[in-house]
């Protein structure tokens, strides 16, 4: 390689279009009783923004989990359809939070869902989402696929390969990928990458199996890091070893 590659190689963001996906959960204080956290969410928005600044073409998919999950709600009686159009709807309410502060510290964003909620959000539809990313604006994904039975994880592998994206970037309350449940074993190992074959033999909890399948079968890398360690988002994007990256081959990727 040389110098000026070199040089490049370490400037240049290595992808050019990503998926950010943000659990409910990441937008919270632990153990708080606030589902958002106006401060955790202002960390994320000024992650986001370094990134986009970059030239990096940004599009969020947010999850629900800190508000309402379909699956717990039918654990507890309530029809599962019924509650998973709930936490849909859960996903809108972190939707709105992240533009509002996103457009505080000056970012264009829209927001677009998969349930039309014309008041408040645009409906989801491809071409103007990709549109926008080519335009520099930052576009949140919310309501999830709209249909129940499916994860905002599946949501973020979905939007990944309509739009384009080169990776996910999947941000969490952890660190990375772990031989065992680091909770319960507390010398388990992170694994720095592992192949989506070894990921499947292993058992290991990447993101749920649909959502899995559909990075595997397209061949889309994911990358599971700390949402909470400042400077990750950029990090991830340069290409700096974090976290955990799945893809296909152990190989550096192009
Ligand atoms: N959900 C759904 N269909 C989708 C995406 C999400 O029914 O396509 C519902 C489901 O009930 C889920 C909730 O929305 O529990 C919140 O999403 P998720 O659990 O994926 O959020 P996260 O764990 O990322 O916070």
């Amino acid at each position: 390689m040389g110098l000026a590659n070199e040089q490049n190689s370490r400037t240049l963001p290595r992808y050019r279009r990503i998926i950010l996906k943000l659990s409910g959960e990441a937008l919270r204080i632990a153990g708080s009783d606030d589902s958002i956290s106006p401060q955790i969410v202002a960390g994320i928005a000024s992650q986001i923004k370094e990134v986009q600044r970059l030239g990096v073409e940004v599009a969020i998919v947010v999850g629900g989990g800190n508000i309402w999950r379909g699956l717990a709600g039918s654990h507890r009686g309530m029809n599962r359809v019924t509650a998973d159009y709930m936490g849909m709807l859960a996903t809108v309410i972190n939707g709105m939070a992240l533009m509002s502060t996103l457009e505080e510290i000056g970012c264009t964003v829209r927001l677009q869902t998969a349930i039309e909620i014309h008041n408040i959000a645009e409906p989801f539809i491809l071409r103007r989402a990709v549109r926008h990313l080519e335009r520099g604006r930052i576009v949140i994904f919310a309501a999830g696929t709209g249909n129940p039975f499916f994860s905002t994880d599946t949501t973020a592998a979905l939007r990944a390969n309509e739009i384009g994206a080169q990776v996910i970037l999947k941000a969490t309350k952890v660190d990375g990928i772990y031989e065992a449940d680091p909770l319960v074993y507390p010398h388990a190992a992170r694994f720095a990458h592992v192949t989506y074959r070894d990921a499947l033999s292993r058992r290991l909890a990447v993101m749920d199996s649909t959502a899995f399948s559909l990075c595997m079968d397209n061949h889309i890398p994911i990358i599971v890091f700390d949402m909470f360690e400042s400077q990750n988002i950029y990090k991830a994007v340069m290409g700096k070893p974090i976290g955990t990256l799945v893809s296909e081959s152990c190989e550096p990727l192009p």
